[in-house]
């Protein structure tokens, strides 16, 4: 990125100075059998251990199939469509957010809209174009009224997320919002502590793992303008991890 781009993106992200050192209604039921009613002639719901142990082998395409086809929990019913992830599957450094909204919902595609076009410039600003990273969410399905993952929705949607990861395998993953962050963390830790260290997210491996930093989610920004020149410091801070040598 030249110096002209280098300051439109920071331009858009209002900052001035480069400091030196970023219910939906449930249907009604009448006839349940086994908690599930008699004429729902969808698969049964797998568990958590059974997806866990089926998706851990999926490549990309069975595992968007997978996604596509999950009733794993309540949010399929409100979907659209289920929104699975977009970007490179090589890439450093996974985005993961909290889950798709009215927009994404519409398109399939994880952060567009205001956020998304923020969430861009956020990117643009250490020198990455939306196509050199892979971004998704803890949810593959719409939350109605945007309201947060529920621990069931976000233990039934992991699997997936997790496997994501795994084939992934990046350097550095950016958990944007105090939802994606706790929910990926498995913490309920505020965001404001959360934030300016690293922290790990275990991998498949046994023992093993990769390293997390966090920032404020964009649509956050947008609201909370003032937050900016700290979400540019955190950006700096996954700047500067993405440039250390791999280990
Ligand atoms: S949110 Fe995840 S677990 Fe729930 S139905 Fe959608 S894909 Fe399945």
């Amino acid at each position: 990125m030249d110096a002209r781009q280098h300051r439109a993106a920071l331009a858009a992200l209002e900052i001035i100075e480069w400091v030196p050192a970023a219910g939906i209604p449930e249907p009604a039921l009448p006839l349940i059998e086994k908690g599930r009613p008699v004429h729902d002639q969808r698969p049964a719901p797998q568990t958590l251990d059974q997806r866990e142990s089926s998706t851990e082998e999926l490549g990309w395409e069975a595992l968007r199939a997978r996604v596509a086809a999950c009733t794993a929990c309540e949010l399929c019913r409100g979907r659209t469509q289920t929104v699975f992830g977009v970007g490179d599957p090589r890439a450093r450094l996974v985005i993961v957010g909290e889950a798709p909204g009215a927009e994404e919902d519409r398109q399939g595609e994880p952060f567009v809209g205001p956020a998304g076009r923020l969430l861009d410039e956020m990117l643009r600003a250490i020198g990455l174009g939306r196509e050199q990273v892979y971004i998704c969410n803890i949810l593959k399905c719409r939350p109605p009224n945007n309201a947060d993952p529920t621990p069931a929705q976000a233990a039934a949607c992991r699997p997936f997320l997790a496997r994501q990861i795994a084939l992934i395998n990046p350097q550095l993953i950016l958990a944007v919002g105090r939802v994606a962050a706790q929910n990926l963390l498995q913490v309920t830790t505020p965001l404001s502590r959360l934030r300016g260290q690293i922290h790990h997210f275990a991998t498949v491996d046994p023992g093993a793992s990769l390293p997390v930093w966090v920032t404020y989610h964009p649509a956050y920004l947008l609201r909370s303008p003032q937050e900016k020149a700290r979400a540019w410091e955190d950006l700096k801070a996954v700047r500067g991890l993405l440039e250390r040598p791999s280990p």
